[in-house]
């Protein structure tokens, strides 16, 4: 296989049960695209085992961590990572802050559990991607590659700072006929953690780099603001890494070691 030849990382994004999933990502208005996943998990175990991760959104949907962990768990689904919805406030999809709370107490009680599960073996990547920054001593400035390590080209060859980006034409950096405009793009090399007065005060700040661009962008309509509610979760998953890594280096190495390395 093409992609396992040439060790690409393959991310699939599935947002649930067959139902939740298909209320999240129809194929045009009546048609679910949950089948098409199910074959697509069944393709890429074939050849990966489940060295791949998902990506699940969590809306107002179904805002149930514990259960849609579980769910993908039942599926073989062991490398999981779940985001909060982006949207702006008064859309249908958007967690209100009182949802938002009882989401990260869920959250938290779901992942304290699985700490003590030995036989659990679920690696929740926001955890496991701090834990190996705890290991080696790294620090962030950025949240992630937005406009500088990283591109997304559409279908018409129109390029975007980030995929989650796509079709957002008011922050288009150019196209693969004409290239890139590199004013555009320079603006994202100057987004670390140091542009945001709340990331100068924050504790997290090296850890976390600072805001996800795309986050602020589809909830305020700017690249330059915070969303209060996002920090709170990221803050809250970099505590439970810390205690995670504080319980695994003195009780079970071996388990460490497989979040380290996967
Ligand atoms: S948690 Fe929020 S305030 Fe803290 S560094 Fe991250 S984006 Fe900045």
């Amino acid at each position: 296989m093409f992609l396992q030849k040439h060790n690409f990382d393959v991310l699939l994004s599935i947002d649930g049960p067959e139902n939740i999933h298909n209320k999240m990502r129809p194929f045009g208005v009546k048609k679910g695209s949950f089948d098409k996943v199910l074959a697509g998990i069944k393709t890429l175990q074939e050849y990966y085992g489940n060295n791949f991760a998902t990506n699940t959104i969590v809306s107002k949907y179904f805002p149930y961590p514990n259960k849609l962990v579980k769910t993908l768990h039942e599926m073989g689904l062991n490398r999981v990572s779940l985001k909060t919805v982006s949207a702006p406030s008064n859309d249908l999809l958007d967690l209100d802050d009182i949802s938002f709370d009882k989401l990260l107490e869920m959250e938290e009680r779901n992942l304290l559990q699985l700490l003590k599960h030995k036989e659990w073996s679920i690696n929740y990547l926001p955890l496991s991607q701090y834990m190996k920054m705890f290991a080696g001593g790294t620090r962030k400035r950025f949240r992630c590659g937005i406009g500088r390590e990283m591109l997304a080209v559409s279908t018409s060859g129109k390029i975007y700072p980030c995929h989650r980006l796509l079709g957002n034409d008011a922050l288009l950096l150019g196209d693969i006929h004409q290239g890139i405009n590199e004013e555009k793009r320079n603006v994202y090399f100057t987004k670390d953690f140091s542009h945001f007065a709340e990331c100068r005060k924050c504790w997290a700040r090296t850890i976390c780099g600072g805001p996800c661009l795309s986050d602020s962008y589809d909830y305020t309509g700017s690249l330059d603001k915070l969303i209060e509610k996002k920090c709170k979760r990221i803050k809250k998953l970099i505590e439970l890494s810390i205690i995670f890594y504080a319980e695994l280096i003195k009780t079970d190495k071996k388990r460490l070691l497989s979040y380290l390395t996967t």
